[in-house]
């Protein structure tokens, strides 16, 4: 077993309940993400607005920040490292990413019934979640908690795909071209926004809103935690 095996085995979990607990961006005492670097992510409580290039046209993705810093280190330490403490926070932060979604698909949301609008986790591997304990993209929209909004994890994938990292936009792409299955939803044209944990050429939200799409679901956008520079450029909006 190698040094991240252990990180993320028992050892992680004894660590957890006698170590002190440490902000994973600075280091600072008693939190697990810090006000400070909560600032640092979205200064002012600001989203990003990301035109990824392999994303679906027209589509509003919305990031909490950028994929650097303590942003990526918030999320790395959740995924890998079983930082199950940093739930909240990191859900806190997709619920402003989430905001900024609604705010713009406000005119095609406004004439759906609140309740009606899912939070759908894009999918993962089963290798992915046998090393994580679950889906831990499901684990977030569960704890983001709208009122009226559901979960509704009905993404699979139908076949294996590869790890992404390191792969470029076209081979992103190619990788998950038609690898996705939805279920159907309650009613058709039923509204829904797509939840990942980080975007970066756009081809998760692009396979996702293709096999929504299939299903009969709407799509109104993508909230994500963090855009990578890959995802193109993106602009501040305001997520409140
Ligand atoms: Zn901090």
């Amino acid at each position: 077993m190698g040094a991240s095996g252990l990180a993320t085995g028992w050892w992680a979990e004894l660590a957890d309940l006698v170590l002190p607990r440490a902000c994973v961006g600075c280091s600072a005492p008693r939190e697990a993400l810090c006000p400070a670097c909560v600032e640092r992510i979205c200064p002012g409580g600001l989203v990003l607005d990301v035109h990824a290039a392999g994303g679906p046209p027209d589509l509003p993705i919305c990031a909490a920040g950028w994929y650097d810093g303590p942003l990526r280190s918030a999320v790395l330490a959740y995924k890998e490292r079983g930082r199950r403490e940093l739930v909240r926070v990191l859900a806190g932060l997709l619920a402003g990413a989430l905001a900024g979604v609604i705010l713009r698909a406000h005119d095609e949301l406004i004439d759906a019934p609140h309740a009606a609008l899912a939070l759908i986790p894009a999918p993962s591997t089963a290798a992915a979640r046998r090393a994580r304990g679950g889906n831990h993209v499901t684990a977030l929209a569960a704890s983001i908690g709208i009122s009226g909004g559901s979960v509704a994890p009905v993404l699979t994938l139908t076949r294996a795909v590869q790890d992404s990292a390191g792969l470029g936009a076209r081979d992103r792409a190619r990788n998950l071209d038609h690898a996705m299955r939805a279920s159907r939803p309650r009613a058709s044209d039923q509204p829904c926004v797509l939840i990942d944990d980080v975007v970066t050429s756009g081809a998760t939200a692009g396979e996702a809103h293709r096999a929504l799409t299939a299903a009969g679901w709407h799509v109104a956008g993508v909230a994500v935690l963090a855009a990578t520079p890959l995802g193109g450029r993106a602009a501040a909006i305001h997520s409140q």
